[in-house]
């Protein structure tokens, strides 16, 4: 058994894994208090945790999933999380004297789509996108795994700033949070949860402001994706994140506005689209994959 650690942007969850399976779940979302010293709260929680699994279960390692950039099992940085240069495997593993590998959480969320999910049996040329409050991305080419920067692509000349610096990114128009912040301007309100805006998507599909925004949403994500198609040429395409729950609303509608939009120039490359099996458990599945 192994123990997965998603070190996310609002909260942190430790599981005990075994293959896909979750055998049991903390989670801490951080609080004011949490978040005076993030790093020492994160290192508390963690060591905390794991202590008092290990009374329970024998773990042979343990994977870390953290929403940044990460090179050699160190988190460089993470603007979401305002960490610098932390080297975690450094501060656990004498700690616990069990392996630790650190990954960054679109690779994890990609590697367990690959391994138990979406992917899996898609070798030649697959393509993962985690598309939740932005958009990550990583590539399958003949069994090998490459980090992608599918969200920075630019799709409109001068458009939406990102928060990297440039402006029309893919991910400033085809981010869930994107079609959420769309849905609270139409709505009035000041926020909407996950589960709610799925829902009232639902309910609303034959309102025809909801269903202009929706539309407007799919077509702006199918650019970015039609873009990536014409390049890389993929059999698949697997979706991961917050998008992942929205399979009865979007996937079809992906394939539809595509060809009637004529957006492909590779008219017969069309790849498969899927939605991630594992949800928002992925990462955390993921990180034990290394
Ligand atoms: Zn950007």
């Amino acid at each position: 058994m192994n123990i997965g650690i998603d070190i996310g942007g609002t909260h942190i969850a430790i599981a005990v894994v075994e293959k896909s399976n979750i055998i049991l779940q903390k989670e801490k979302v951080y609080n004011h208090d949490f978040k005076i010293n993030l790093l020492n709260s994160l290192e508390n929680f963690i060591k905390d945790t794991i202590t008092d699994i290990l009374q329970e279960y024998k773990i042979e390692k343990i994977g870390i999933s953290i929403a940044g950039t990460i090179q050699d099992n160190v988190l460089l940085y993470s603007t979401n999380l305002g960490l610098k240069n932390i080297d975690f495997r450094k501060i656990l593993e004498p700690y616990f004297n069990i392996p630790v590998t650190v990954n960054k959480d679109s690779f994890c969320a990609g590697r367990a789509e690959k391994e138990y999910g979406c992917l899996k049996g898609y070798d030649r040329n697959a393509i993962f996108l985690v598309i939740g409050t932005g958009i990550g991305g990583i590539r399958y080419l003949n069994g090998n795994i490459y980090r992608a920067g599918y969200g920075h692509m630019v799709i409109e000349k001068n458009g939406r700033q990102c928060k990297c610096g440039k402006k029309g990114c893919f991910e400033t128009y085809a981010s869930i949070k994107v079609l959420r912040d769309k849905i609270k301007e139409y709505l009035k309100v000041n926020d909407i949860d996950g589960k709610e805006l799925y829902k009232y998507l639902l309910l609303n599909k034959e309102n025809n402001e909801i269903s202009r925004i929706v539309d407007n949403y799919i077509y702006d994500l199918c650019i970015g994706l039609t873009n990536i198609i014409d390049i890389d040429l993929p059999e698949i395409i697997g979706f991961g994140g917050s998008f992942s729950y929205y399979d009865d609303i979007f996937i079809d509608k992906i394939e539809e506005t595509i060809v009637k939009n004529n957006l492909l120039f590779h008219k017969t490359k069309m790849p498969i689209f899927k939605m991630g099996k594992l949800k928002n458990d992925a990462g955390i599945i993921g990180a034990t994959c290394y």
